[in-house]
């Protein structure tokens, strides 16, 4: 399969930006390192790439729940979570002088736009970079799934799926614990699903399965790992 692909969504979690080495809820350093990869990549290979961050570092809706919140409650704080993650972002990638537009599923016109199909369609063509920020904009949801979502919506070749957590991409156990774990180059859906693979969440795996969209499985911290994904180069794991 060519995995040079013309237009992508890369998904990263909200934990990515977070320091690793403080309890920096925002880290600018690691914001910048992933500003600089995202414009230098998109400056030289000319990708259609539109983000999708989560907001796990700031919010996450089940931890509200575990404490007797009410659950959609505390799922809408994770979206408004990944906002201020997305806006962090946007100045970041535009700073390395890349035009970025945050595009959010709540609508809150003051801070940025609202998520209309064929206006992110349009950035993406007039080659700005698109933050899907707020998830789908529904509870009871995590962002991997409106990262699918967003990726059958805009017409993506692929989903890519960047990692934070040292683990590089899909494994036949968790090689955290398991130190025979072999990563596997490529893998089917199916296998993933049926093998408890947790590198997604259920919900976005079957509905990338139905839509025929791959997913690319890859660690994000790795410096010149962004280029080497939207390069086509062989890296972690993909899902088809
Ligand atoms: N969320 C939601 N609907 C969505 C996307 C996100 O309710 O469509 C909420 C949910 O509570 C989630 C939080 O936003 O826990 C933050 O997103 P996520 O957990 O995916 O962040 P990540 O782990 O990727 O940093």
């Amino acid at each position: 399969m060519d995995r040079r692909w013309r237009r992508v969504v890369l998904k990263m979690s909200g934990e990515a930006l977070a320091s690793s080495a403080s309890d920096e809820t925002i880290d600018a350093a690691v914001v910048r390192r992933i500003a600089n990869e995202i414009a230098a990549a998109k400056e030289e290979l000319g990708t259609e790439l539109a983000v999708v961050v989560g907001g796990g570092n700031i919010w996450r809706g089940t931890t509200g729940a575990g404490e007797g919140m009410d659950r959609a409650t505390s799922d809408i704080m994770g979206m408004l979570a990944t906002v201020i993650n997305a806006l962090a972002l946007q100045d970041a990638i535009e700073r390395e002088g890349q035009p970025t537009r945050v595009l959010s599923a709540i609508q809150m016109a003051e801070v940025c736009e609202p998520y209309i199909r064929r206006r992110a369609i349009r950035h993406l063509e007039k080659g700005r970079v698109v933050i899907f920020a707020a998830g789908m904009g529904n509870p009871y949801f995590t962002t991997d799934t409106p990262a699918a979502l967003r990726a059958a919506e805009i017409e993506a070749d692929a989903l890519l799926k960047g990692t934070h957590s040292g683990v590089d991409g899909v494994y036949s156990a968790d090689p955290r614990l398991d130190p025979k774990a072999t990563r596997f180059d490529e893998i089917g859906f199916m296998e993933v699903v049926s093998h408890d693979l947790r590198v997604m969440d259920l919900t976005a795996i079957t509905f990338c399965k139905d839509n025929d969209l791959p997913i690319l499985v890859f660690d994000l911290m790795k410096p010149g790992n962004i280029r080497s994904a939207l390069a086509g180069q062989e890296i972690g794991t993909l899902i088809r």
